[in-house]
């Protein structure tokens, strides 16, 4: 255990410090209530069995929290200011790797299965707002060896990733999010818990990987058919299809696909469940393999 930087007045210090200056297009807000960095660690459900990932560890504020919880952490942060201040709070624990890298760029089934000692990771971080869905979508798709993410977002992505269908929140990342995982929001956290204070509210969710997905031959297709439902919003899904698709059929075609799933070809994307968008991928799936 080792002194908390996570207070404002210390966190204040290190950054005057070390001259660090907040850097707004990564994403920059640091943590600096005890209370939700606590609770991002309950969250997680983290044990001293686990393997966490950090995503941007800033200045490691919750990686001294997640260094006190876990077997071991590996926390990857691209910003090269923050490394020698990594090296100086986190010298007091043996069980931390700080990798300097962008995570959109990292090898990360690579990194567990070195790091992992053959087990799953559990993800825990406070992500950079700018990029929160491409992380989470190039998580998912990549099928990378997670079984559970805790992450703070934007309240605003967090109720994205919940919607149901025919909410004007529904969308691609809602689908894929739940597709993959179980999705729950554990608490809501104000501008006044960061440093500096961001614009919007924020929350903590956690997405546990499902043991059991919708049955879907053809993963590729079916997220190819969710960004034409989507891409178009006010569009019909007919349209949408027959748009965004690239799939080389004529409106009458798309329509008799809709038909066979039982859908209205007025009908718009954002009304079908998941089931739904699986259904017809496996229909279009047969007619574009004729
Ligand atoms: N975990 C710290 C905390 O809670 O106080 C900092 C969180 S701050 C919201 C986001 C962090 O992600 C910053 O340290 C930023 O430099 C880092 N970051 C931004 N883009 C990144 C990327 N592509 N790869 C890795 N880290 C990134």
């Amino acid at each position: 255990m080792t002194d908390k930087i996570s207070t404002p007045i210390k966190t204040k210090e290190i950054i005057e410090k070390y001259g660090f200056y907040f850097k707004k297009n990564f994403g920059q807000n640091f943590l600096i209530d005890q209370n939700v960095l606590k609770n991002i660690v309950l969250a997680a459900r983290i044990t001293k069995d686990d393997f966490v990932i950090e995503i941007g560890p800033g200045i490691g504020s919750l990686t001294q929290f997640l260094c006190d919880s876990a077997k071991s952490v590996c926390a990857i942060e691209i910003d090269k200011n923050l490394i020698p201040i990594l090296g100086d709070t986190l010298g007091g624990y043996s069980n931390i790797k700080v990798i300097n890298e962008d995570v959109l760029k990292l090898d990360l089934n690579g990194l567990i299965a070195e790091e992992g000692e053959g087990k799953k990771a559990k993800l825990a971080a406070n992500l950079p707002y700018y990029i929160t869905t491409p992380i989470i979508m190039e998580l998912l798709e990549k099928h990378a060896d997670i079984e559970s993410m805790t992450v703070m977002v934007q309240k605003e992505v967090a109720d994205r990733m919940q919607a149901l269908p025919g909410t004007k929140d529904y969308g691609a990342l809602s689908v894929a999010v739940q597709f993959y995982c179980d999705t729950h929001i554990d608490f809501i956290v104000p501008p006044s818990c960061f440093m500096p204070k961001p614009n919007v509210d924020s929350a903590v969710i956690t997405l546990t990987l499902r043991q059991n997905r919708v049955s879907v031959k053809d993963e590729a297709l079916m997220f190819r058919i969710i960004k034409c439902a989507f891409g178009q919003r006010r569009k019909t899904l007919l349209n949408g299809i027959y748009n965004l698709g690239g799939f080389n059929l004529s409106k009458e075609d798309i329509t008799g696909v809709l038909e066979e799933c039982g859908l209205d070809p007025k009908v718009r994307g954002e009304s079908l469940s998941i089931s739904q968008f699986a259904e017809l991928s496996d229909i279009f799936g047969k007619i574009l393999k004729i």
